[in-house]
């Protein structure tokens, strides 16, 4: 702020001009005539700009309501108005158990599987490796020949990495060297570690190359039956947001919140009945909430848009925003 030099201004101009901590008048720089009512005390906090008008005080008639009775309008009902006209989203019962929840989307999806094609626990574990940034239909079109040439965990772990980065390659699928060497990889652990059998637990299966512990419980739910902890993708992360279950957006914790809400013995449908709903239904950028079966359950429907989704990168590429 500056200072005014010389004469200092009177308290009349202080006040006048919201000088000294008081905010201005209504109506920017009107003076108030001599005899004029004095501005309210209430409103003598209400300086910002945008406040609105005081009204002064009148001269009671006879009749007139008593003072306490007279009241303002309001405040916000144009805001009121607007809000109601529109369509009321439908949430009955937002924070629905998530037992009952998670019933109705198995209802909703009663195909709910694991999409990557396999005809043993070898081939689900190698398609699950190969499944990593790229998509289910791709690893589908590619494992029929890599299992063609290499049917086995012994027949893939004498392969040579790059005959099988040339294969992957030209059946279109990126990072081609980086997932030959892991597959290989993974069969010569499964031959040097495990007879060339899949091994059947958690502990065992994080230790071979190239599977980290969503892969792990892939295979041990889809495969064996035994998952020991809910698998959490993309979709099951955004999910698991919305719906109330979790606060975390990190998928260890998320797996936590997941695992103390549902019996172990759902934990394998769970992942794939969420990720079915978040392909069908419950997109990233657009979920359909208008359309989804559970919108009186979800207590992120029709303003799901920013929930349990990632971060946009800044435009200078310096990380993610707020
Ligand atoms: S589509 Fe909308 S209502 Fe349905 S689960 Fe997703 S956010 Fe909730």
């Amino acid at each position: 702020m500056s200072m005014r030099r010389g004469n200092a201004p009177s308290s009349a101009e202080t006040a006048e001009r919201g000088l000294g901590g008081s905010p201005a008048p209504v109506g920017r720089g009107a003076r108030r005539p001599p005899g004029a009512a004095a501005v309210h005390p209430a409103a003598r906090n209400q300086g910002k700009r945008g406040a609105a008008p005081v009204k002064r005080p009148h001269k009671a008639a006879p009749g007139d309501a008593p003072a306490a009775a007279i009241r303002a309008p309001k405040p916000r009902k144009a805001a009121a108005v607007a809000v109601a006209d529109r369509p009321a989203p439908a949430r009955a019962r937002p924070g629905a158990p998530p037992q009952a929840t998670f019933a109705r989307l198995r209802a909703l999806h009663p195909d709910a599987h694991c999409e990557l094609d396999h005809r043993s626990s070898f081939e689900l574990l190698v398609a699950t490796v190969l499944s990593a940034q790229t998509t289910d239909v791709l690893v589908n079109k590619v494992t029929p020949h890599l299992f063609g040439a290499y049917p086995d965990a012994r027949a893939l772990a004498g392969a040579d990495p790059a005959e099988v980065a040339a294969l992957l390659r030209r059946l279109g699928m990126g990072m081609f060297n980086q997932k030959a060497r892991n597959v290989v990889g993974l069969a010569r652990g499964l031959v040097e570690q495990h007879g060339g059998e899949v091994p059947r637990t958690l502990a065992e299966l994080v230790k071979l190359p190239g599977v980290g512990r969503k892969t792990a419980n892939v295979v041990l739910g889809v495969a064996f039956g035994a998952p020991e902890g809910v698998v959490v993708d993309t979709h099951v992360q955004r999910l698991s947001q919305r719906l109330g279950w979790t606060k975390s957006d990190k998928p260890e914790p998320i797996e936590r919140d997941l695992a103390a809400l549902f019996p172990q013995r759902d934990w394998d449908m769970l992942s794939h009945t969420l990720i079915f709903h978040g392909r069908r239904i419950c997109f990233a950028r657009k979920p359909a909430c208008g359309g989804c079966g559970i919108n009186d359950a979800c207590p992120s429907a029709f303003r799901a848009e920013n929930v349990g989704r990632k971060a946009p990168r800044s435009p200078r590429g310096g990380g993610a925003q707020a």
